[in-house]
């Protein structure tokens, strides 16, 4: 059987990793400033988060949520006090579209309502209830046939407004910082606006940090920055370091009743195992504050080079933009100077999503490489 051929794909096969450097089955060292779309937060293979991953596969890997499974609660509990966001509850399963599905469910049984609003250029997964906008194309799964999606601009709240005003909206959803969509984000002013507006006209207000929540953004979610109180929020990605697992935060305005919500696979043992692993990582090692530091570092060193037209993002979710397609720079990039950045929909973007674990060596490496590979490309 071959694979269904989705997927353009570098030659590199990596077969090792630690921390922020994979290797590949020539033994070349790679460094990673991309995690697999921001999946690795702790960094690769991690010591601490592999001793509790194979102790809990050697135990029990999986059982049944109808079962008592106590690291559900440890990793909720957990996950509050890191957050600071002790009064939501946590709904667990196994991916970011996932999450983001039952979140626009819960935003639909809650109001009674099912349009919904997201932003231009957002993506929050791929499934059949999930939004997804790429390469400015509207694609757009609804979760039954009134289940509307309506695309806005970011930052234009009498848009927002003029859509609740009609009364059938359930939810807004919008990303923390756009991914996919090329690093672009609300104001505080808008992220304010949003709030209330949702308040007024009974709509549920989803903020989706499925990339950039675990401590990216220089806040535990990216949200935080805007002194807001979202209604749910959904994760994924840096929550298991690779290890598949999604969470939908409830506020307590949510009243739970069973059968509303359910998975096979969500909040296993060893996907719990794996999520309160990374949880006592980014406690244990302060790595929010590292992401800060770093992050200052290389908003700085970027400054040498002027063919940079404009840094977007936060923390550790960066775009650099150049004015002109990046594609080449980043081909050279991974295939002569062995460094892992990625790409977005702005074709003129290089995401740089490393480990949180990431020092300012690998930011200088990375600066170097850049400054060689734009000459050399000139
Ligand atoms: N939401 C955002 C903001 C994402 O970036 C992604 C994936 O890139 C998703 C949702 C979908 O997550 P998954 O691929 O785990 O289903």
């Amino acid at each position: 059987m071959n694979l269904f051929d989705v997927y353009p794909l570098y030659n590199i096969t990596p077969v090792k990793a630690v921390d922020c450097t994979i290797t590949d089955d020539k033994g070349i060292d790679y460094l990673d400033l991309y995690s697999g779309h921001g999946v690795i937060s702790i960094g690769h293979t991690q010591p601490d988060y592999v001793a509790k991953i194979k102790n809990q596969l050697d135990q029990l890997s999986f059982y049944s949520n109808a079962i008592q499974n106590p690291l559900q609660v440890e990793l909720a509990q957990k996950l509050g006090k890191l957050s600071g966001l002790e009064d939501y509850s946590l709904f667990l399963c196994s991916s970011g579209a996932e999450a983001n599905e039952n979140a626009l469910k819960l935003a639909s049984f809650h109001t009674n309502k099912s349009r919904i609003i997201a932003f231009d250029n957002s993506f929050h997964g791929r499934t059949s209830a999930a939004v997804a906008a790429t390469d400015n194309k509207k694609i757009v799964a609804p979760l039954n046939a009134q289940q509307a999606v309506t695309f806005l601009p970011l930052n234009q709240i009498e848009l927002v407004e003029a859509e609740l005003e009609k009364g059938d909206v359930c939810c807004v959803i919008i990303e923390g910082i756009q991914g996919v969509g090329g690093l672009d984000e609300g104001t505080t002013a808008f992220f304010q606006a949003l709030e209330k507006v949702c308040k007024t006209y009974e709509a549920v207000l989803i903020l989706d940090e499925v990339q950039s929540g675990y401590g990216r953004s220089g806040k535990f979610f990216a949200f935080q920055h805007h002194g807001i109180n979202p209604d749910i929020i959904t994760t994924a990605k840096g929550m298991g370091n690779g290890f598949p697992i999604g969470g939908v935060l409830i506020s307590p305005k949510f009243v739970a009743s069973y059968g509303l919500l359910g998975t096979t696979f969500g909040g296993s043992h060893l996907a719990c195992a794996a999520g309160i692993a990374v949880l006592d990582v980014i406690e244990n090692q302060k790595l929010i504050d590292n992401v800060n530091t770093v992050s200052a570092y290389f908003f700085e060193a970027i400054k040498q080079i002027p063919e940079i037209r404009k840094v977007k993002g936060k923390g550790l979710m960066l775009g650099v933009e150049f004015d002109f397609d990046v594609a080449a720079l980043r081909k050279k990039m991974i295939i002569e100077k062995h460094i892992f950045t990625g790409s977005a929909n702005n074709k003129n973007l290089l995401r740089i999503l490393p480990p949180l674990t990431i020092n300012k060596e690998g930011i200088d490496t990375f600066i170097i490489a850049l400054k060689e590979s734009l000459v050399e490309l000139k």
